[in-house]
């Protein structure tokens, strides 16, 4: 279906009646992919650590799209108990298992590998794969629970997975680990209607990438062809199209979005 607005095509609702789970969905990537969905005709249960910035996303969801169910969660994805209960919590607020699930939630620890610390490595892989794990299993469980099958989970990997970068072993290790994670879990749950994808950002203009040097950032977009960083909404509109129909035979692969980029 396409909205038509005073005469223009405007966007396609592919999502109407879904409900969809994001997480990380207070900031940049995450919230981006909040609004996209919803526009998409798609409730969102937006999910993030911090619950006032998942907050702040659910009012521009509701201002913009006021026909529509949304809320706010908090919760960490690297703990089992705090998904489980976000579960639940999800399951009782809406009546239904979300049907797309978006992991965004990530973090960043970088530091040269010679003095990178345990902590810091187990930090990023504890947030940036084992949640995307927690979320993959809880969600696929609450759908094979509904008996009623079929769903799109997309979780957000990154080029450097694929190529490593300086000063990011622990968030390149994640991130590679993200794919392996999602082409397995493609292979175990299509028998059961879910596709599963990973997205693989470049440098995104996001809160994570504002700690990252201004002239870093500069000689990054210098090797970009498309010649600038992207935008949360250049990611966004490929994850709307991974979660909408328009990918059914789309299942297993991983998906760049780096203007180009490749390090
Ligand atoms: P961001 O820092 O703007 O947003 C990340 C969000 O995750 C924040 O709202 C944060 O509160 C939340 N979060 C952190 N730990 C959490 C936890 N334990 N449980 C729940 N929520 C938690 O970052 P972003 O740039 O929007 O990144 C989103 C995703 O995209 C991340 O997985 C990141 O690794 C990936 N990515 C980003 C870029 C980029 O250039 N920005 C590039 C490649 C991949």
């Amino acid at each position: 279906m396409v909205r038509v607005q005073g005469g223009v095509m405007a966007a396609p609702v592919r999502l109407k009646s879904i409900l969809a789970l994001v997480t990380g969905g207070g900031s940049g990537i995450g919230r981006a992919v909040s609004q996209r969905l919803s526009q998409e005709g798609a409730s969102v249960a937006v999910v993030d650590l911090n619950i006032k910035s998942a907050n702040d996303t659910v009012q521009t969801l509701l201002r913009d799209f006021p026909g529509q169910d949304h809320a706010a969660f908090a919760a960490d994805v690297s703990q089992s108990e705090s998904v489980n209960a976000l579960m639940e919590l999800i399951q009782s607020r809406f009546s239904v298992p979300p049907r797309v699930a978006v992991s965004s939630a990530g973090i960043t620890r970088d530091e040269f590998l010679l003095r990178m610390s345990e902590e810091s490595f187990d930090a990023v892989l504890n947030i940036n794969l084992k949640g995307p794990f927690l979320i993959t299993q809880a969600v696929a469980r609450a759908v094979v629970a509904s008996g009623h099958n079929g769903g799109s989970i997309i979780n957000i990997g990154s080029i450097v997975g694929k190529v490593g970068n300086l000063g990011q072993a622990n968030y390149a290790a994640s991130k590679a680990g993200v794919e392996g994670l999602t082409r397995t879990a493609a292979k175990e749950l299509s028998k059961f209607g879910i596709r599963c994808n990973t997205v693989l950002p470049g440098f995104i203009a996001t809160p994570m990438t504002d700690k990252v040097p201004q002239k870093v950032l500069d000689k990054f977009a210098d090797m970009i062809p498309l010649g600038r960083l992207g935008q949360p909404e250049d990611v966004a509109d490929v994850i709307a199209f991974l979660a909408s129909d328009d990918s059914k035979y789309i299942t297993g692969a991983s998906i760049e979005v780096t203007g180009g980029l490749y390090l």
